[in-house]
Formats: C-alpha cells, sequence, structure tokens
C-alpha cells in the first residue's frame, strides 16, 4: 500500500498540493486527471522519490521510501523516456541491469545472458520483436513509448507510473496501447499511477479514480491555496464504460 499521510507540496509562496491524505492498495490501477497544474505531476514525483513533501509524508507499506529513486519505481513519461544512444534491446537490458545491480555494475557472463533472453521475450511482448536493433529515432511514437513501457517493467518496479504516457498518440496507436498495458499490469500485479487528460481512457482502464483540482479558497490569502482529491470513484463498483 502506498500512504500519503497529510503531504502538502509548496514552491516558495505558491501552494501546490494541500493536505493530500490517500491510501493507495497495492494492485490498484489509479487514474489521476485534474486541470493543468493541479499537481498531478508533483504527485508522481512524490511517488517517485523525486519530489520531498513540505509537510507529512509519502510510504510504502508503512515505511518511508529510499531517499533515491529505485527500481522498484518505473515512470513512463508522454515522449522521451528511453535513452536515444541506446537500440530497442539495449533500453529493455538497462531495464533489467538496473533492477540486479543498480547504477553501479553492469551484468556479465550467464546473468546478463539470461537479461538477455528475458529482455527478447519482453519486446516480443510488446509487439517490438521486428525492430530489436533498432534505434528510438528509428521507431513511432508508438513505438517508442511501447519500448519505454518494456524497459520501465524489465525492473520488476512495484509501482508503475504514467505521466500521460498515450497522449501523443494518434487514437489508433492508443487503442493498442490500452490493449497493451491493461494485462501487463494483470500479469505482473503491479499498482498503476496514471495521469491522463483522456476521461475515457481514465474511466476504461483504471480501478480507481481520482480526480485533483483546487479545494479551498481562503480569501484573507488568495493565492495561497493547493489542490485536494475532489472525485475519488471506485470504479470496480460503480459502473464504466469501455474505452
Ligand atoms: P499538467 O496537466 O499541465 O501536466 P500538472 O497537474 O501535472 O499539470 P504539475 O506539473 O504537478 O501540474 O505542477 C503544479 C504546479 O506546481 C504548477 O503551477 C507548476 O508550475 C508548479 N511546479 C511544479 N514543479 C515545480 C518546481 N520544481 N518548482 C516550482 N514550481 C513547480
Ligand atoms: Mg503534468
Amino acid at each position: 500500500t502506498l500512504s500519503f499521510r497529510n503531504v502538502w507540496v509548496e514552491f516558495g509562496d505558491q501552494v501546490v498540493l494541500e493536505r493530500i491524505n490517500l491510501e493507495i492498495a497495492s494492485g490498484t490501477f489509479l487514474s489521476v486527471v485534474g486541470p493543468s497544474g493541479a499537481g498531478k505531476s508533483t504527485l508522481l514525483h512524490l511517488i517517485l522519490g523525486q519530489q520531498r513533501p513540505t509537510q507529512g509524508r509519502v510510504l510504502l507499506d508503512g515505511k518511508p521510501f529510499p531517499a533515491e529513486p529505485g527500481p522498484d519505481r518505473g515512470i513512463v513519461f508522454q515522449r522521451y523516456s528511453v535513452f536515444p544512444h541506446l537500440t530497442v534491446l539495449g533500453n529493455v537490458l538497462l531495464g533489467y541491469e538496473l533492477a540486479e545491480r543498480g547504477f553501479t555494475a553492469r551484468l556479465l557472463g550467464e546473468p546478463r545472458r539470461k537479461a538477455i533472453e528475458k529482455s527478447l521475450a519482453l519486446i516480443e511482448a510488446v509487439g517490438l520483436g521486428q525492430h530489436r536493433d533498432k534505434y528510438p529515432s528509428a521507431l513511432s511514437g508508438g513505438m517508442q513509448q511501447r519500448l519505454a513501457i518494456a524497459q520501465a517493467i524489465a525492473k520488476r518496479p512495484r509501482v508503475l507510473l504514467l505521466d500521460e504516457p498515450f497522449g501523443a498518440l494518434d487514437p489508433g496507436t492508443r487503442a493498442q496501447m490500452h490493449a497493451l498495458i491493461k494485462p501487463l499490469w494483470r500479469d505482473l500485479k503491479m499498482t498503476i499511477v496514471m495521469v491522463t487528460h483522456d476521461i475515457k481512457e481514465a474511466f476504461g482502464l483504471a480501478t480507481r479514480l481520482i480526480a485533483l483540482d483546487r479545494t479551498r479558497h481562503d480569501p484573507q490569502a488568495p493565492e495561497r491555496f493547493g489542490a485536494n482529491i475532489t472525485y475519488d470513484l471506485d470504479l470496480t463498483r460503480d459502473s464504466t464504460v469501455p474505452v
């Protein structure tokens, strides 16, 4: 379980997140929606460990995260999540290396052979089997996002963070990505936290949906108020629409 306990994030005078209390059970597929600037990416950065709360705590199974973002968390952005100087295979292999050895050393010998085998299976699973030796610049946007997901998943993260991962893709490619991500989430039993502006996607993929928005406006200090959770829907119980 991921827990936010009374979390505030402020940048200088600006309160971005205000009093966030949130429990995300392991295995949840959570969609996060809300207006631009509401603090959705900030929420992901808190989970990633890239952002420290000004106040409050973010915990995984009751314990604080390690200070450094580790392989237990993976993230995929709207674009540019992969390394341009590595091939498809190189990118996914790096994911496995990070999971095994952190940033300290490369895999060699038998462990490396095994990691290559697993990387190739994963590349096959995301439909990039024909492209294993290509560089990202030679791939379409949808292929690059599939690669980014494969690399993030190779780390075997407990928590996968998706920040508008399909936002730059055309509708057909988006539909392909939806068909890819849901079974991966189910098979790997990860927790996914996905920020999206696409309301159909938010409802269609997730088991739970939260909306972040400004909630309180103190007239004494109009510029100092942050976002909080304004909706919290359990999509396994409420009726859902197919993507
Ligand atoms: P979008 O939908 O446009 O991606 P968002 O909900 O992801 O928006 P955030 O990126 O979390 O919003 O930003 C929330 C607010 O915090 C914005 O006003 C932004 O300018 C501010 N902010 C975010 N990161 C920083 C930072 N490192 N330093 C200062 N201000 C920041
Ligand atoms: Mg954002």
